[in-house]
């Protein structure tokens, strides 16, 4: 199991051939089926493949995505920054997969299905129906659905109306990513994002350096409420003003319109103290997704209620041949109770203990998944494991700068730190900031979180100790 910061990997095209569905005759198919073709979905084979490298000709993969399996989380960063953009420059052979050494050697080919979506899931027959109506069956199925942007009553209008479709969109793929970077040569016009989260804070910071006017609607104070303390996102929200984002807080958007007269711009209309309204030529919206359950429910799988997700143990399994991994996975968390997580690292975890298992193994989810933030344009790059959750309480030690910025006299900038996450006075969670290169800092906050170290206990060492 990966346990530190990886370059987020995606696998050579070269490993996949495309696999007819108009050559299924009968009720045959492939042992292993994985619906879904994102990062769990690839995780799952490459662990597979790990145990068995001749098991690739008994894999398909289906995918409703046109491409083969890809690392989404350049989207928002590096393919905005012209130095780093070559890297992936092609979604099917970058160079990140070129370079990638697989530990295992496959022998034969990994079937795909791209362009399909499944449609239908039957367990008790256990077969699958896909959008072209062909059905084929599985003995072990992986559900690796990922999610679905999220799109609020006015979104879902705009994306409706034929006036304003052009210029309202979600962004999740790779697809909305190329639509989205040729759709932004009107510089002066600008580009509008919705949403203070991950998606939405990293899209602005990175509109914000290939020199577009960008405005950030947040319906909170400041960015990333979720998840970090308030005075943090404050300070952020301060820190992207800097570089050039127009941060539009406490915001309700109530409509979005053509400016009238304009063949190419679009008002929002703002409840906000700061602005009453906003214009782009691009509205970008990032407020959450919605696992993409359906075929669970359609087979009547457990979806978990509060949290979303599909409901699975702590070996990724629904029932005995049904697994599932990922953004999908509502699983148990034997340390820290019922999760569901929307982070890469998460995905590769869980999708390595679902392939483990679907060949038979008795993989758990024990080791803490990591996730992370690049913010690089504005100094920050944070690195997190455990409960991230700001209506936890939280403990913090922080090393602080009073840099000027841009020549004017700045407030103090954190400059690096660890926020401590704590429940039942134990801590159950950590964020570390700016973290030092190998200092092992997450190695020992995992430690932390699994001790159940209770906050009472520590000394200023340890709570330093991160830093
Ligand atoms: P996905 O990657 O969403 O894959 C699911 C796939 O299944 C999709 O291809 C979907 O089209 C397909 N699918 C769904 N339903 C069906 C169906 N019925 N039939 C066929 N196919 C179907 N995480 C981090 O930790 N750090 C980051 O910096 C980071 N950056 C990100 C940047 C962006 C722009 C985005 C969108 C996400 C980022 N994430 C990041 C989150 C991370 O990418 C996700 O948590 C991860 O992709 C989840 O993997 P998954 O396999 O569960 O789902
Ligand atoms: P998110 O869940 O991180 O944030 C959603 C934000 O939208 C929240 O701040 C929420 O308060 C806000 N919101 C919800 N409804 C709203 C509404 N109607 N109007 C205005 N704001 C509203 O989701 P995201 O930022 O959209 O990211 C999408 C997915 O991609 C998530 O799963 C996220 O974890 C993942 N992602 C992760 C990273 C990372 O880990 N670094 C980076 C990018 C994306």
């Amino acid at each position: 199991q990966p346990s530190k910061k990886k370059k987020p990997r995606t696998p050579p095209s070269s490993i996949f051939e495309d696999f007819d569905t108009t050559a299924i005759s009968g009720p045959c198919c492939k042992r292993y089926v994985i619906c879904g073709g994102g990062t769990a979905a690839w995780a799952a084979i490459e662990s597979m493949l790990e145990i068995d490298p001749s098991v690739a000709k008994d894999i398909l993969l289906i995918t409703d995505e046109e491409h083969y399996p890809y690392n989404r989380t350049v989207l928002s960063k590096e393919l905005w920054d012209d130095d780093k953009k070559e890297l992936f420059r092609s979604e099917q052979a970058s160079k990140d997969a070129v370079e990638y050494a697989y530990k295992a050697q496959p022998q034969g080919k990994v079937s795909i299905i791209r362009g399909k979506r499944v449609s239908f899931l039957d367990v008790d027959e256990k077969r699958l129906t896909l959008s072209d109506s062909s059905s084929l069956h599985y003995d072990k199925l992986l559900l690796a659905t990922g999610g679905s942007p999220k799109s609020p009553g006015y979104i879902s209008a705009a994306l409706a109306s034929p006036d304003l479709a052009e210029n309202v969109s979600v962004f999740r793929t790779l697809e909305d990513y190329k639509r989205l970077q040729q759709g932004l040569k009107k510089k002066d016009l600008g580009a509008v994002v919705i949403g203070g989260g991950f998606l939405g804070t990293e899209l602005a910071i990175a509109l914000a350096s290939t020199s577009q006017k960008v405005s950030l609607v947040v319906a909170e104070a400041g960015v990333l409420y979720k998840v970090l303390p308030r005075y943090v996102c404050e300070y952020l929200a301060r820190r992207l003003s800097e570089v050039g984002v127009n941060v539009i807080r406490s915001a309700i958007v109530t409509g979005a319109s053509k400016k009238p007269g304009t063949a190419d711009v679009v008002t929002l209309d703002i409840v906000s103290p700061d602005a009453d309204h906003v214009e782009g030529n691009k509205i970008i919206v990032a407020v959450g997704i919605d696992p993409d359950v359906s075929l669970a429910m359609d087979a009547d799988l457990e979806v978990d209620d509060r949290l979303g997700g599909i409901r699975v143990n702590d070996f990724m399994m629904v029932e005995p041949d049904v697994f599932a991994a990922g953004d999908v996975a509502s699983f148990h968390d034997r340390g820290l109770g019922r999760r569901r997580v929307e982070h890469w690292d998460h995905a590769v975890v869980s999708g390595r203990i679902a392939g483990k298992n679907m060949m038979g193994q008795k993989a758990r989810y024990g080791l803490q998944s990591m996730f992370w933030s690049d913010l690089t344009n504005i100094g920050v790059s944070f690195t997190a494991v455990g409960l991230v959750d700001s209506t936890l309480e939280t403990l913090a030690v922080w090393n602080l700068s009073s840099a000027p910025v841009n020549g004017a006299p700045s407030a103090n900038s954190y400059t690096s730190g660890v926020v401590y996450f704590v429940k039942n006075f134990e801590i159950v969670g950590a964020v570390l900031w700016n973290p030092k290169k190998g200092s092992g800092s997450l190695r020992r906050a995992r430690a932390l979180i699994s001790a159940k170290t209770s906050v009472s206990g520590l000394s200023q060492n340890t709570l330093a100790g991160l830093v």
